[in-house]
């Protein structure tokens, strides 16, 4: 399974995808890290290690989070506003709360394609509606030791997790950060059709050429 290193590389390019800016100036880093964390956050449940991979790993609890996220940051008002004024996202803050949630599930989906070397294998991704543990078996990350972290065994297995999870979640954040820079220098027709109220005061643009046929009447 992988370390929050990977599910939070994950979240930030879930962030980046849906449009956060990529400057480092104002609200830029605000989705990416909320993500970030939202991604990381179903682990909590290893404070109660019988409830592990269980409500938190749950593609149906998931799905519920993710109706309420959008629902509250698009539709309450103060909740709304709030979002609109920290987030750095331009489509609306809709879009806060569904980069949010996906993050969350995004946690499943890795997980589900991780290494467990420890049974039950998986992930009970149907919970409460089934009690089956789900595994894909591809192994795509390397398993984390939990257990007796601090044993040179443990932070071995660790360590090269998270070089591991860094090279592979990192190459795709770090693609959907250039996407999202690239997509955020393109301007939109609307943008590049509407002249600047700067240039319309001071008589540059299309409108000059009208002005100084009209003076020469
Ligand atoms: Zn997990």
């Amino acid at each position: 399974m992988p370390s929050p290193i990977g599910h939070a590389l994950a979240g930030a390019a879930i962030a980046w995808s849906f449009g956060a800016k990529s400057s480092t100036d104002g609200a830029g880093w605000k989705l990416p890290v909320a993500c970030a964390v939202c991604a990381a956050l179903p682990d909590i449940d290893l404070l109660y290690m019988p409830t592990h991979r269980t409500a938190t790993h749950s593609v149906p609890v998931a799905l519920v989070l993710t109706i309420l996220a959008v629902s509250v940051t698009g539709w309450v008002k103060p909740i709304r506003d709030w979002c609109r004024r920290s987030f750095g996202v331009e489509s609306g803050t809709l879009i806060v709360g569904l980069a949010c949630g996906l993050a969350w599930s995004s946690h499943i989906l890795l997980d589900w394609l991780g290494a467990d070397a420890n049974p039950p294998y998986g992930v009970q991704a149907f919970w409460p509606l089934s009690d089956r543990w789900f595994f894909s078996g591809v192994n795509i990350f390397p398993g984390t030791e939990r257990r007796d972290p601090l044993s040179t065994r443990a932070m071995l297995i660790n360590m090269r997790a998270a070089v591991q999870e860094t090279v592979m979640m990192g190459s795709v954040a770090a693609g959907a950060w250039w996407f999202s820079r690239r997509r955020s220098r393109v301007p939109t027709s609307g943008q590049a059709g509407r002249q600047r109220p700067s240039d319309a005061a001071t008589g540059k643009g299309g409108t000059s050429d009208r002005q100084g046929r009209r003076a020469a009447r």
